[in-house]
């Protein structure tokens, strides 16, 4: 098998574009947004200003093909281009490549029907709504689906939905969800009981009980209630009874895509990490001389390494229409417990200031918390890597194809 890391001349092209963009307009912006948060109108113009200018450069919808005024990028070159845009916080959006939204474009370019497309894709992609993906509920496990409680129950030519989300993203200022109910509380695989619908909002029936406040405090994770919600029969997205599959195809790339922009989180710690160490002077000598701080770097760039190899060799799989889920749960794993580690050692490193909300490695900490739980808790993938693992050494005697079948 050949391998071959050189990048193409048109991906390094559009990798330049994107982290020119970042460095000379996003982050500076942001920097000074920071330094007058409650300046709500200053905040809101900046932003519509940065989303023009993204797509005046040509650099919107990095995800989606041309005719959805996107560039067409794959997987490959779409790992460049999020993990340059999530080297700050409002990079993704600006380029309208944000989660839940670029899933759920996603989500519709593959699954929607024409007129679906044009009603709820068209809008997302020019960067005129926002959408949220209702999948979770408190009652149940969110990482078992087959238990989802939300009923939807056919009444003449419309369904009438009853349930209970939380954690759904994006939630406030939606409009339309993305909602998984139960549809067929007896099917024969129990991963056949679900369906998908397309809920516009707001609308009665949606109620949005709360923002969730978070440890990263309120970010728009919505808990809503759901009372006899009427939906058309043409609101269903896909099949009736391919909720879960539906959901299945939505997080593989969605997975992938937060690992990207994880990495560039990462990799924001690991600077300032190692420009720490070069300016903080103790017991003669700078940290960077210190035999224990130059582990705790090396240790992140280890592991930083092999995310990237991961992430990049999930992308290639994806992009050339091979088996990845493995892949991108060996990656989700490791990109999720990457950023964490190295967040926490960039914590250590900065003493108290670390500690402080001065720097942005709080902000990082706070809502690194969270990768590991979303889009499948660590436990989940583990027992997918395992499972996999076991079933490949009974059938081939060997654990090559669980270690990316690579060597
Ligand atoms: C910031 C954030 C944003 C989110 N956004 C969305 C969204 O937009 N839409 C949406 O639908 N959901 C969303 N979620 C929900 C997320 O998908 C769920 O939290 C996740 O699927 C886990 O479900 P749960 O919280 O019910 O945990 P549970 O399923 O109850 O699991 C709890 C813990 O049990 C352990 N566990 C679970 N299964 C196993 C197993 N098989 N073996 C061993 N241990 C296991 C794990 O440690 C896990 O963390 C979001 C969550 C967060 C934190």
């Amino acid at each position: 098998m050949a391998i071959d890391f050189t990048l193409s001349p048109d991906v390094e092209d559009v990798r330049n574009r994107v982290r020119r963009f970042m460095d000379e307009e996003v982050r500076p912006t942001e920097e000074k947004l920071r330094q007058n948060e409650s300046d709500r109108n200053a905040y809101i113009s900046a932003i519509v200003g940065l989303r023009q200018r993204a797509q005046d450069l040509g650099l919107w919808n990095p995800h989606l093909p041309a005719e959805w005024k996107g560039m067409g990028l794959g997987p490959v070159a779409m790992a460049f281009v999020s993990a340059e845009a999530g080297r700050t916080g409002m990079g993704p959006y600006i380029i309208n490549a944000q989660a839940p939204d670029e899933g759920n474009m996603h989500t519709l370019l593959h699954a929607a029907n024409p007129e679906q497309q044009e009603k709820y894709l068209r809008p997302l992609a020019e960067g005129r709504s926002r959408s949220c993906f209702a999948m979770t509920e408190p009652e149940v496990s969110g990482s078992d689906p087959t238990l989802i409680q939300t009923r939807a129950e056919k009444d003449g030519d419309d369904w009438v939905i009853n349930g209970h989300k939380w954690f759904i993203s994006g939630a406030k200022g939606a409009r339309f969800a993305i909602l998984i109910a139960c549809t067929d509380p007896d099917a024969d695989p129990p991963q056949a009981r679900n369906s998908a619908f397309l809920v516009d909002l707001p609308q009665p029936g949606w109620e949005i009980v709360r923002d969730i406040d978070t440890m990263a405090g309120m970010g728009n994770h919505c808990e809503i209630r759901v009372t006899n919600l009427r939906v058309p029969n043409s609101a269903m997205l896909g099949e009736r009874g391919h909720g879960h599959l539906l959901g299945q195809y939505r997080l593989g790339p969605a997975r992938l895509a937060h690992c990207m922009r994880w990495i560039g989180n990462a990799e924001v710690a690991l600077e300032m990490m190692v420009d720490r160490a070069l300016n903080r002077y103790t017991h003669g000598s700078l940290l960077a001389d210190k035999q224990a701080i130059q582990w705790m770097i090396s240790e992140s760039v280890l592991e930083m390494y092999a995310a990237k190899l991961m992430v990049m060799h999930a992308a290639y799989l994806i992009e050339n229409g091979l088996p990845f889920k493995h892949e991108v749960a060996m990656a989700k794993y490791h990109v999720a417990n990457t950023l964490w580690r190295t967040v926490d050692r960039a914590v250590q490193v900065h003493g108290a200031l670390g500690y402080s909300t001065d720097t942005p490695l709080e902000r990082l900490l706070r809502n690194a918390r969270s990768a590991r739980l979303v889009d499948g808790a660590d436990e989940v993938h583990l027992q997918t890597i395992a499972r996999n693992t076991i079933g490949w050494y009974k059938e081939e005697g060997n654990t090559r194809k669980a270690t990316g079948d690579l060597l």
